[in-house]
């Protein structure tokens, strides 16, 4: 493995590099990271109870954050650049019926504004600048698993995300791939921890020869 600092190498390698959350690249945007911008509604929801938030995003992911955070927060605003959502019919229908969701679309976060922390939303929607009065706006833009190295090598699904079983054992013998970057139904800091365990324990069968 050729590395910055480097050649290292090894009979056996584990790759575990995770993913990245894809931007909006607003003004803004940077300063209130960990401030009001979030990528995950299951874990910052509840700091944002009972206040009024926004989805941005107009995928299966954003449908299922907002329906999540309509159930904890007074109001949250579902920004879309399109005119239509790229989500399951069942989640689009049920973010209709919910009364405290509010659509935006098609429209764009031109910046993100606040003091310490965030507190407005500047859109470009159709009917012009407004801005959003929001505690936290939780991103659903996407994210882009860190496989690119290995492309070519290991198989990866239409989102990069790379094909491998739950024993994390790839194509290639003695490569193993462990935690977000591999295609599983739920990224979290358990199921990464779970497959640690499983790729460690599956590299060293291939060691041992078994
Ligand atoms: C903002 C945020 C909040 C979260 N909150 C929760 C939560 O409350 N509960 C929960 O269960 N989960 C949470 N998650 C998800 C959880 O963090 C991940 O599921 C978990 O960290 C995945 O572990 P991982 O080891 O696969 O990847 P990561 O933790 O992402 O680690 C990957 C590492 O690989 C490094 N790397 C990438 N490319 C290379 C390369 N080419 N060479 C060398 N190193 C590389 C990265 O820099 C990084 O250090 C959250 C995620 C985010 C982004």
């Amino acid at each position: 493995m050729q590395t910055a600092a480097g050649v290292y190498q090894a009979r056996a390698l584990i790759w575990a590099a995770g993913q990245t959350s894809r931007r909006l690249n607003v003004p803004g945007e940077e300063k209130f990271l960990g401030r009001g911008i979030s990528f995950c509604a299951t874990c910052d929801g509840a700091l944002y109870r009972g206040r009024e938030v926004a989805v941005i995003g107009g995928g299966n992911t954003a449908l299922e954050e907002a329906l999540f955070l309509a159930g904890i927060c007074s109001r949250v605003h579902l920004i879309h650049r399109r005119a239509e959502f790229r989500a399951e019919k069942l989640l689009v229908e049920r973010a209709a019926k919910a009364d405290n969701i509010v659509r935006h679309m098609p429209a764009k976060v031109t910046a993100v504004l606040g003091e310490k922390r965030l507190s407005e939303l500047e859109l470009a929607g159709p009917a012009g600048p407004e801005k959003l009065p929001v505690a936290a706006a939780f991103l659903a833009v996407g994210k882009i698993p860190a496989n690119a190295l290995l492309a070519g090598l290991v198989p990866q699904d239409e989102a990069g995300y790379l094909l491998v079983g739950e024993d994390c054992r790839t194509n290639v013998p003695g490569l193993f791939a462990a935690g977000d970057c591999r295609r599983k139904p739920l990224r979290q800091l358990v199921t990464a921890a779970a497959d640690g365990a499983v790729a460690a324990t599956a590299a060293l069968a291939y060691l041992r020869g078994a």
